[in-house]
């Protein structure tokens, strides 16, 4: 590292000084697993875990709404887990896939590998007219999915 980023200025310097005393130092890359089915026997997966939508800024979104489908279909599934289950991956994937779709060009974005990028992406960066553009196209993309609304169904009806 202390070579890759040899010559850098602003914080760079310090950072690598630090990273000589530093008792642990985690590094890798920012990577995603494809799982084929979200769950198996009583296993099911959610969150990053199931579709990880990182670094689209998507994946904290996308995680709460599979944690809110599932626990409202484990309990219409009245302990039918395998039920709730399927239901559960047959209502938030198609969703989930649509939000990872962005993630691919966004890390390429955030993280570019020159310095042309460098500078075209901290202009797009400093316009509020394109930040708010990027965050109504990400409004849009968290919307597509219709939940249901499992307390009002779930509840007694008044006798
Ligand atoms: C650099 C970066 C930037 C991001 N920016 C955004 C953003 O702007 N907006 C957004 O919405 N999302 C963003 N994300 C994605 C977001 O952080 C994740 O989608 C979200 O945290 C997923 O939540 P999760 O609960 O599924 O997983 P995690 O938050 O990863 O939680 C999993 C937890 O399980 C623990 N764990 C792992 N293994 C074990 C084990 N064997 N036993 C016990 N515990 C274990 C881990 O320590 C961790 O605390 C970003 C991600 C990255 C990497």
């Amino acid at each position: 590292m202390a070579r890759a980023f040899a010559g850098m200025g602003w914080e760079v310097p310090r950072l690598l000084d630090s990273l000589a005393q530093a008792p642990e130092l985690y590094f890798d890359s920012i990577s995603r697993a494809d799982v084929p089915e979200w769950s198996r026997g009583r296993i099911c997966l959610l969150g990053d875990a199931a579709c990880g939508a990182t670094i689209g800024g998507m994946g904290t979104g996308t995680g709460l709404v599979a944690a809110y489908v599932l626990a409202g279909e484990l309990a219409r599934a009245g302990g039918d887990h395998r039920a709730a289950f399927e239901r559960y991956e047959g209502l938030v994937r198609g969703y989930a896939e649509g939000c990872q779709r962005g993630g691919d060009r966004t890390g390429p974005f955030l993280a570019p590998g020159s310095r042309t990028a460098l500078r075209l992406r901290n202009g797009m960066l400093n316009r509020p007219a394109l930040l708010n553009w990027m965050l109504r196209e990400g409004m849009k993309v968290s919307s597509t999915i219709a939940l249901p609304d499992y307390a009002a169904e779930l509840s007694p009806s008044p006798a």
